[in-house]
Order: C-alpha cells, then structure tokens, then sequence
C-alpha cells in the first residue's frame, strides 16, 4: 500500500467528490450510514461533485447494492474474505488503500464505536487531519473547504474547523444528528468492487468469539417518543414514574447526565452532547434543567414538553408546552389522563 502522504505537497485539485463510508456487521447497514448518505447528496449537490458510499466486507454484495437506494451515484464495495468480520486494521488499511487511489475530496464517517476507531486511523496513514463529532457541515463553493461544526469547550461554544492544506476532508457525525436519506426505488448509481491488497499479517486481533450483550436494547435513536428524567426525579426509584408515562405513550426512557451520574439509570440512556443525539417526533424533559450540554442532544426534536418546578429553568425557552409544577404531582396527573381519554 503507499505511504502515507503525511506533510507532502498535495494538489487539492486532484481530489473530487464526497464519500460516505457505510457501516455494516453481518450484513446489516448502520442507520447512520443512511443518514450520512442524505447529507453526503446535500453536500456532493451543493459541490456539483458525485458521491460515492463505501461499503467494506465479505459477502455483502447484495446488502452494498442496497444502498444505492438512498442516493449514491457510487457504491464502492470492498470484498475480501479477510474482512468478514471487523478489525481494525484490515477496515482501516482497505479504505486508506481506496482513499489513496480514487482521491475524494471529503469523506463523512458515523461516529459510532467502529467510526470512532477507524476514522483517526484512516486520517493518519492518508495523512490528512480529522474533525469529530460534528453536529453541522457545510461547505464553502469558492473553495471547496469543508466548514466542520462541532461543541467545544464543555459545549459552551460552537466551532467550526477547516482542513485547508490536506485532503481528504474528513468527519465523524453522531448518529441521530443528520436526516436520513429518502428511499429511491429505481436509483441508477453503479456498483463497483475493489480488492485490497491486503494479508493475514496486515490483522494483529484475532477474533475469538463474538458474546451478545443480555443487556435490554435502548433505541433513543429511533424512538418516537422520548420520556426523559433528571435530577429533579430526586433519587432512582423517580424513574419508576418515568418508566410509567413511557409505556403508556410508546416512548423510551431517556434521561440526563446528572441522572446518569448519580448512578440512577445507566447510561446507554443519557441524552446530550456526551449521550445520545435524538430528534423524536416528542420529547418529554421531567425535572431536567435544559443545561445546553442536555439541549444539544435533543434541542431537534419535533415538539418539546417540559415539567419543571422552576419557572426559570431553561428547559422552558425551547420547549413548545412548558408545565411548571411538581413532576411528583404532574405525571400521574399526566397517566390518569391518558387512563381516562386513552390519548
Ligand atoms: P439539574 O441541572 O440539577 O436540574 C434539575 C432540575 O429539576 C432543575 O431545573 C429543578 O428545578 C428541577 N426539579 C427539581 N425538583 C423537581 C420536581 N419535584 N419537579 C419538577 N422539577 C424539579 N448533561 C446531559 O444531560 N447530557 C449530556 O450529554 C451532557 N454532557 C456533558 C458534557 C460536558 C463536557 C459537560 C461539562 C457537561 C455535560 N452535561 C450533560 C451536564 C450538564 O451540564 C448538566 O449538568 C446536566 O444536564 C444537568 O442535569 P439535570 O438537568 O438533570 O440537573
């Protein structure tokens, strides 16, 4: 494989289009690879620049075909049996080889646990830097530059960052923070395949065996309703009443950090900038502050109920309906009406 190009003249005009890099295990595509794809069309249409999805694995053709349902003029499929199951090296080497050859010009990775691993890697061997976590990408159409918007300092700021010498551009997105593509049904990207030039010494991790989790699944992400608890709840046992309202609305449970820090529910179910993204259609914030560092994992949800005792609390300036009372005395009055009216 080459060599890195790490502080090497580059010509950025040598690079072009936008490229996507697809999540799969066992066959099954991340949302954020869909999510990513629909910005990754925004961003290649604002560039006039084509986009392309990559898709790494072993016998996964037709699930990388897939994808050229939401949008990608591209589907690059990297197949090698040595990729069947992820590691880090053989996904990192595969995608810096096709970076190399086919130049993109920026290059969007989800930052879930595998992104989060193989993007500063990929970054390093094509020698180019790496903003993650962005939260807003926008691109400059006199240069090319890719405008990275991300929290910084504790999430007391906004910033935005460029790559204004190296190329690609890349960064990690959360998932949840970017809509999703729309589903094409007749789409007329191609599907090209790519071998790396990759061998059993390149993989230093052997996988032993693979041990699901018995832990309950918490989909915050494609959760329609959310029913969120804080401090306010006071102690754990306050989540017995959060649970309540969720299972009579459809919701699950999401809470804030202070919760999560208190060691009162775990924190697969933190909302917030060092939690989950979420964006469902309702988002019910009991006894939370609304602590921008809470506001910058749900503040797009469609619409916001807030039950505070404070008048003051923040949470009140971007909610839609704001009940200022005890949640002690709210949520039940809440649960006996939904008894009564079924809705
Ligand atoms: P508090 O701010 O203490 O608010 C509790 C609220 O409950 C108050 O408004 C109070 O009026 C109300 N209340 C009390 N009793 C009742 C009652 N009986 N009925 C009704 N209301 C009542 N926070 C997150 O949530 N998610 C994150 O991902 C996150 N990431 C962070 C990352 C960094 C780098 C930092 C520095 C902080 C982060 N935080 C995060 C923490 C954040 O700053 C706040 O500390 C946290 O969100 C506060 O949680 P809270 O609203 O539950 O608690």
């Amino acid at each position: 494989m080459n060599k890195a190009k790490v502080n090497q003249e580059i010509n950025l005009a040598d690079y072009n289009d936008v490229w996507v890099i697809a999540e799969q295990n066992e066959g099954k595509i991340h949302p954020v690879t869909i999510e990513l794809t629909g910005e990754g069309r925004r961003l290649a249409d604002t560039l006039g620049k084509r986009l392309a999805v990559i898709v790494s694995g072993a016998d996964v053709e037709d699930e990388a075909r897939k994808l050229l349902h939401y949008g990608a003029d591209t589907v690059f499929y990297i197949s090698h049996p040595l990729l069947k199951d992820f590691s880090t090296e053989g996904y990192a080497l595969s995608i810096s080889e096709l970076i190399l050859e086919k130049k993109p010009e920026i290059v969007l990775i989800g930052a879930t646990s595998i992104g989060r691993d193989i993007a500063p890697r990929i970054a390093g061997k094509v020698g180019t830097g790496l903003t993650a976590d962005c939260t807003k990408l926008e691109v400059d159409e006199t240069d090319h530059k890719l405008l990275q918007t991300r929290p910084a300092f504790g999430g007391n700021l906004m910033a935005t960052i460029v790559c204004p010498r190296n190329r690609p551009q890349m960064s990690t997105v959360r998932p949840g923070v970017m809509e999703k593509a729309a589903f094409i049904p007749n789409p007329d990207g191609r599907l090209e395949i790519f071998i790396p030039n990759l061998k059993e010494e390149d993989i230093r991790t052997v996988l032993m065996k693979k041990v699901k989790s018995d832990r309950k699944k918490v989909n915050l992400i494609d959760a329609k309703v959310i029913v969120s608890g804080g401090r306010g709840l006071k102690s754990p046992e306050g989540f017995t009443l959060i649970r309540a309202l969720a299972e009579k609305v459809n919701g699950e449970v999401g809470s804030s950090r202070a919760a999560v820090d208190a060691g009162w529910i775990e924190h697969l179910h933190q909302v917030g900038q060092t939690g989950t993204t979420v964006r469902p259609d309702l988002y019910i914030a009991c006894g939370i502050s609304g602590a921008i560092q809470h506001l910058a994992g749900m503040s797009e949800s469609k619409y916001i109920v807030a039950i505070n005792k404070d008048p003051n609390a923040p949470i009140f300036k971007v909610c839609d309906f704001g009940i200022v009372g005890d949640l002690n005395e709210v949520i039940p009055a809440m649960i006996e009406s939904i008894d009564k009216n079924g809705s």
